[in-house]
C-alpha cells in the first residue's frame, strides 16, 4: 500500500498535480488546477497550497508526483 504525502511549504499552487490525477479527472469539473468543491478528490489546491482531500481515493499511481516541479508530493510504501 502506498500513502500520499504532501508538502504544502514547497508547493507553489500551480496544480499540475491536480489535474493529472486519473481519480480527480473523473469530475469533469477538474480543470484549472483547484478541482471542483466535492469530497471525491484526492487532491485539491486551497489558499494556494496542496491539499489531501480524500487520501482514501488514491491508487498510487505517481501521476501527480511526476508533474510536480517542485517535490511537493511523494508517495510512501506503507507497512501492513
Ligand atoms: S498517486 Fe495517482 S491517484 Fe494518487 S493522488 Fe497522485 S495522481 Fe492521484
Ligand atoms: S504540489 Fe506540485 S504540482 Fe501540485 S500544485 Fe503544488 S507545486 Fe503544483
Amino acid at each position: 500500500m502506498y500513502k500520499l504525502v504532501v508538502f504544502p511549504e514547497k508547493c507553489h499552487g500551480c496544480g499540475n498535480c491536480v489535474v493529472s490525477c486519473p481519480v480527480n479527472a473523473k469530475d469533469p469539473n477538474t480543470w484549472g488546477g483547484k478541482g471542483p468543491e466535492t469530497d471525491e478528490l484526492v487532491i485539491r489546491v486551497v489558499d494556494g497550497l496542496i491539499t489531501i482531500v480524500n487520501g482514501d481515493l488514491c491508487g498510487g499511481c505517481g501521476a501527480c508526483v511526476e508533474v510536480c516541479p517542485v517535490d511537493a508530493i511523494k508517495l510512501v510504501v506503507e507497512k501492513q
